[in-house]
């Protein structure tokens, strides 16, 4: 928002502004690239899910619970509602492990 450079708009961090920021100077900033060699297999509960390489994921609303030796947020997406250890499904927006998280985020009130 406001020319500010990001991975995505929902993520934190910024990379400059394109008002004084070239695109080449913003992508060889060291953070911008440093949650693309992420995957499932690094990711808590989504590394022993059975559907970790067919999800997708999100860095930018997590459950905010772990963080590898690096700094990364390797949490669990906050909007996922899947147990992988009991197999079932439930509404995430109404667990009381993420009630914490959304607070984090303010989204009490658009969920
Ligand atoms: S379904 Fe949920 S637990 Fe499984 S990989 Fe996707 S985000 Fe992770």
């Amino acid at each position: 928002m406001h020319g500010n450079i990001k991975n995505c708009p929902a993520m934190p961090q910024n990379f400059g502004n394109i008002k004084d920021t070239t695109l080449e100077k913003a992508v060889n900033h060291l953070d911008f690239k440093k949650y693309w060699n992420l995957t499932k297999d690094n990711i808590e509960i989504c590394k022993d899910c059975e559907f970790r390489y067919i999800c997708t994921d999100c860095r930018a609303y997590t459950e905010r619970t772990n963080n590898n030796n690096d700094g990364l947020d390797i949490s669990k997406p906050l909007k996922c509602g899947y147990n992988p250890y009991t197999g079932e499904w439930q509404e995430w927006s109404t667990s009381p492990l993420k009630q914490k998280a959304i607070q984090h985020y303010g989204m009490e009130k658009i969920i």
